[in-house]
């Protein structure tokens, strides 16, 4: 167990402070004994993957923060199955996928995650999401581990139901025949349409607010707004796609925070729309009220 290890380097935003304890589980039976230690100890478990849709507090998390490595964060793959860890990168099961004549996960291959932090996103894009491909999912807590079916999971739209403190340790996805060269190609062509609207080479955490309807997305309601291009600190709506905030000069959290409190209060002005966030919190961030 580490002790305050700075999380601005776990996150692709690069903002936020220190984990008060910190773990790197790499097999299930590690995963338990540190589960079962901080229950002893009365102190709350929050699990990242590879911190791209998290925003830290300055101040830190006063918690237990695993990130899990060694076979937790590794894929296989099994007939047309495709099993990997909770910490295993979405790219690195892609490739695994491919080199194996397998395709479908090709939608994941621009979500630079990890296939557990998918699972409590039940992230998608591109028409798909996990829940398309999932089977189910060894989930630990405390208790031990359990394997769960995509059905129990209740997963919608970067919803799902797991609750606070379950940790995803593997999950199995099913995949379809593929040669790897049109693995490949797909792969490639999603990157591309992706990279002509989004600031894909930029320091960000992916979507800040959930799209409010289908007519309606956050990026163009707060684009409306007039607010690209807006600075508080070191942080910048993308001029890109105003549904990404871009770290461009040692932002904070808070200058984070104090941006998509703005878009909000401007996007619930002209709209009448409350937006809520996707990004993920790691400590005590809060937004102001409408
Ligand atoms: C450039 C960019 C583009 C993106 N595009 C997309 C996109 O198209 N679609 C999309 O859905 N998302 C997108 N994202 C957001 C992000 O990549 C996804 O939400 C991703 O699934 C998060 O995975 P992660 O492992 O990084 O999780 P983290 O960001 O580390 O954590 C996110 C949440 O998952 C929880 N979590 C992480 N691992 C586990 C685990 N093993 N068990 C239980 N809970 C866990 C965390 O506690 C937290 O609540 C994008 C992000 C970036 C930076």
């Amino acid at each position: 167990m580490q002790e305050n290890v700075r999380l601005a380097r776990h996150t692709t935003i690069g903002t936020g402070g220190p984990a008060r304890w910190f773990a790197t589980p790499g097999s299930v039976d590690e995963l338990v004994d540190a589960l079962r230690w901080a229950r002893h100890g009365g102190i709350e478990v929050e699990t990242i993957g590879l911190g791209s849709n998290l925003l830290v507090h300055d101040q830190g998390v006063d918690a237990l923060v695993l990130k899990l490595a060694g076979e937790l964060a590794a894929a296989t793959v099994e007939g047309k199955l495709l099993v990997a860890g909770g910490g295993a990168a979405n790219a690195v099961c892609l490739h695994r996928a491919r080199a194996a004549g397998l395709g479908g996960f090709e939608f994941a291959s621009a979500i630079p995650g990890t296939a557990g932090g998918g699972v409590r996103m039940n992230a998608g894009s591109y028409g798909c999401e996990w829940r398309d491909v999932l089977v189910d999912a060894i989930v630990c807590s405390a208790d031990g581990p359990r394997t769960v079916s995509v059905d129990e999971l209740d997963l919608s739209y970067r919803h799902s139901g797991l609750a606070p403190g379950e940790v995803v340790a593997q999950v199995r996805f099913q995949l379809a025949p593929s040669s790897p060269e049109a693995v490949k190609e797909r792969a490639a062509g999603l990157l591309a349409q992706r990279k002509a609207t989004q600031p894909t080479n930029k320091r960000t955490f992916g979507s800040v607010f959930k799209n409010p309807t289908a007519e309606l997305g956050a990026g163009r309601a707060i684009e409306e707004c007039g607010l690209k291009g807006h600075r508080i600190g070191g942080a910048v709506i993308s001029p890109r796609h105003a549904n990404f905030i871009e770290n461009v000069d040692s932002a904070t959290s808070a200058d984070c925070l104090a941006l998509m409190a703005e878009a909000r209060r401007r996007v619930y002005a002209r709209f009448g729309i409350e937006l809520e966030h996707e990004v993920r919190f790691l400590g005590p961030l809060e937004l102001p009220a409408l």
